[in-house]
């Protein structure tokens, strides 16, 4: 009675259906989340014919949280498709210290995924090859590259997936464009460098942070990236910086600048192996969308606007 005189029950109630609509908001948030992580993922897989019936995808599986997500994602996408195709995640274990190599097995067996752990100590080799203090990255990777291409043979697999997402894709973008001189990104598909092997990249329209979410809401056991005790890159870290405080003084510019991306107007660039500028001539036809030539281009608003997802986007090749 006194619990009721003093105003305590009715505020547990109040905590209860606070928690309650707070719990409420929360799945419903996650809901909203997955079904977008699907569609972009399904877009991109669709605009660039990534996976086909019958392929046999190789997920590479590192234990961050964008390929713990890839994956959880195509297992999704793999119930609902209307195609059939094999999902085998693989991860090369490269006997960095400290590497907790229970971590990946336990949780593929648990998810009921058919895996493979290529297990081979490339962190020895570059040890003893790379001076103390130099950068360890080149070489690590090219020794990866190999390895994963050799078990994708041996696994008769017809695509490689990695977990590259939209941001990556970005940075990688201003890397060249900034250090490199080239207006040149990161391919949503390409074929390797050896030549053998398709490799995909279906977080292509994925934005880092809903990866982020996407790995707390999941709770992936998420296994450190630094194990290597190698310097993350400068250059790329700077310009991850850069984006980040730009997202967050402009937003709409990141969705801006990746829709640039399949955007591409090669006459208006200066590539003369991409536009014949030299033998340019008038048509004689006046065009209300043509070049004013005179008067400098501005935006009233920003150009994504009235764009939606990526179905209005438009790459221009003349
Ligand atoms: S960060 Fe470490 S594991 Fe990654 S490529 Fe560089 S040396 Fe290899």
């Amino acid at each position: 009675m006194n619990a009721i005189w003093n105003g305590t029950e009715a505020t547990v109630e109040t905590d209860q259906e606070t928690a309650k609509a707070s719990g409420v908001r929360i799945e419903r948030e996650n809901h909203k989340l997955e079904k977008r992580l699907c569609r972009q993922v399904g877009q991109a897989i669709m605009d660039f014919n990534m996976i086909e019936e019958g392929d046999r995808v190789m997920v590479c599986v590192s234990g961050g949280k964008d390929s713990y997500g890839m994956l959880d994602i195509l297992l999704k996408m793999q119930q609902r498709a209307p195609i059939r195709f094999q999902l085998i995640a693989v991860n090369l274990d490269q006997k960095q210290p400290g590497f907790p190599d229970h971590v990946l097995p336990a949780y593929l067996k648990q998810l009921g995924v058919p895996f493979h752990i290529e297990t081979q100590d490339t962190y020895s080799i570059v040890k003893k090859v790379i001076p103390e203090g130099k950068t360890m990255c080149s070489l690590c990777s090219r020794l990866r590259r190999g390895i994963l291409y050799r078990v994708a043979d041996e696994l008769k697999i017809t695509k490689i997936a990695l977990g590259h997402h939209r941001d990556d894709m970005l940075q990688t973008f201003f890397l060249n464009m900034f250090f490199g001189g080239k207006l040149k990104g990161m391919p949503p598909k390409l074929v390797s460098d050896d030549g053998g092997h398709i490799v995909i990249r279906p977080l292509a329209n994925v934005a880092e942070k809903d990866l982020a979410r996407w790995a707390a809401h999941r709770a992936f056991p998420i296994i450190p990236c630094t194990l290597c005790g190698s310097q993350e890159n400068l250059q790329r870290k700077q310009i991850g910086n850069m984006l980040r405080e730009w997202e967050k003084k402009y937003p709409g510019r990141i969705e801006s600048m990746f829709t640039a991306l399949q955007n591409v107007v090669p006459s208006h660039l200066m590539d003369t192996t991409r536009f014949d500028f030299k033998n340019i001539k008038t048509t004689g036809i006046a065009d209300p969308e043509g070049d004013k030539a005179f008067d400098a281009e501005s935006f009233d608003t920003p150009p994504f606007a009235g764009v939606s997802g990526l179905n209005g986007l438009q790459v221009v090749t003349l």
